[in-house]
């Protein structure tokens, strides 16, 4: 599953990290690929990433098999993760000149899968629709779409949709725009309430039941090196990804 939203700061790595250590913590195989320089889900998970830690970058343009490159996170049995380092920054401009340049990570995943089970592979992708996002539209069965429950918040959905129908057309049919999930939902305003009315009425069967409310806990997990789920398991924002997390996971039996 590939989360995506070029829109920066929406909740993509807070869904994936969250949504990833709730699938684990349910009994499921789960890896993480951070695919943004930044980071960020590599450090919500506990793992290093520090310049010269070999992770995404390598197994995109060097071709190291992501066997490799996979490590344990502390955070949940069965969760693993393949971390960014800010190397990967130079990876889009490098990777305009390779050949097949928008398979390398289908490539890769699809040999990774070959011989190891998994039950999913979420992908963190950075705020843009550059090479590593278009890399991540390719390599997946489905898409997660984050959207904040803010005034802006659907501005940029419309090309993001383009983006994603050019991908079924172009290189990967089997990309299932499958599932919306709205975050930062903060049920205090009439701002939240009217945004999230728009995207139900607009992405009726995709967007969860569950939402992500806006709350402190989520964004201090993070500075502890910890999903929601280790950091404050109590609390609503734990509670609605753990929601959320359920509800993907029965989608995906009844597939
Ligand atoms: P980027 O586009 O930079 O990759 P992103 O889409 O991955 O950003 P996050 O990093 O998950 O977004 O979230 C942006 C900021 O908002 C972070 O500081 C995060 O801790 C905070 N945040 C995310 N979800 C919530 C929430 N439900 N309530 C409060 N703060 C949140
Ligand atoms: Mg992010």
């Amino acid at each position: 599953m590939c989360v995506v939203n070029q829109k920066g700061g929406v909740g993509k790595t807070t869904t994936t990290v969250n949504l990833a250590a709730s699938l684990a913590e349910g009994g499921l195989k789960v890896l993480v690929l951070d695919l943004d320089p930044q980071g960020n889900a590599s450090t919500a998970l506990g793992i290093p990433h520090d310049p010269g830690t070999p992770g995404t970058y390598e197994g995109l343009l060097d071709g190291v098999p992501l066997a490799e490159l996979v490590v344990d996170s502390p955070e949940a049995d069965n969760l693993q993760v393949i971390p960014a380092t800010v190397d990967l920054a130079g990876a889009e401009i490098q990777l305009v000149h390779m050949v097949g340049r928008e398979q390398r990570l289908a490539r890769a995943i699809r040999s990774y899968l070959k011989d190891h089970e998994v039950d999913y592979i979420l992908f963190d992708c950075p705020p843009s629709l550059g090479l590593l996002t278009l890399n991540a539209l390719v390599a997946a069965g489905e898409v997660i779409i984050p959207i904040q429950c803010e005034y802006y918040a659907l501005e940029g959905v419309s090309q993001l949709m383009n983006t994603i129908q050019v991908v079924q057309r172009e290189l990967n049919p089997d990309l299932d725009l499958s599932t919306v999930l709205l975050t930062m939902f903060d049920a205090r305003t009439k701002l939240s309430a009217q945004v999230a009315r728009e995207v139900r009425k607009h992405f009726g069967e995709q967007t969860l039941d569950a939402q992500i409310p806006r709350s402190v806990r989520i964004a201090e997990a993070p500075s502890y090196g910890q999903t929601l789920l280790q950091f404050d398991p109590s609390s609503a924002g734990a509670k609605a990804y753990w929601r959320a997390a359920n509800e993907i996971a029965n989608r995906g039996k009844a597939r």
